[in-house]
């Protein structure tokens, strides 16, 4: 059994949020500390700890983090402009919770995907 984070606490609304939006598979609320105008988490309402836990069973779920991200884009008024998802996985990427979430951010240049000296 994985150990629930922050993130469930947030899909059960027993830590406030600022939710964008939810369904029965995923729930997108603002990044608490947002590193660009638009910084949402998109994330499955199941806990799967990290990509390395996914299974073929959350194909459906994994699909939506993409449509929903698409329809936040275009609420948020980025989707012509451009944005970026990022998804870490595990140490070597910086991932903080280990509840597997989207981010989405856009709304400004984003600049290289990687800094330019880690090689
Ligand atoms: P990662 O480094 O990919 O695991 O990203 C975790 C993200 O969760 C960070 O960008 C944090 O700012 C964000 N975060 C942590 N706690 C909260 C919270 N209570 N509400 C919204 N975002 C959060």
């Amino acid at each position: 059994m994985s150990e629930e984070t922050i993130f469930s606490k947030i899909i059960r609304r027993e830590i406030p949020a600022d939710i964008v939006y939810e369904d029965e598979l995923v729930t997108a609320f603002r990044d608490i500390s947002h590193q660009a105008p638009t910084h949402v988490l998109i994330i499955p309402n199941k806990l799967i700890p990290t990509v390395n836990d996914v299974t073929t069973e959350d194909e459906l779920v994994l699909g939506r983090l993409f449509t929903v991200a698409k329809k936040i884009a275009k609420a948020e008024g980025i989707n012509e402009s451009g944005y970026r998802l990022i998804m870490n996985c595990k140490d070597d990427a910086g991932q903080e919770v280990y509840h597997i979430h989207m981010h989405l951010v856009g709304g400004r240049k984003l600049g290289r995907m990687l800094a330019p000296e880690v090689v």
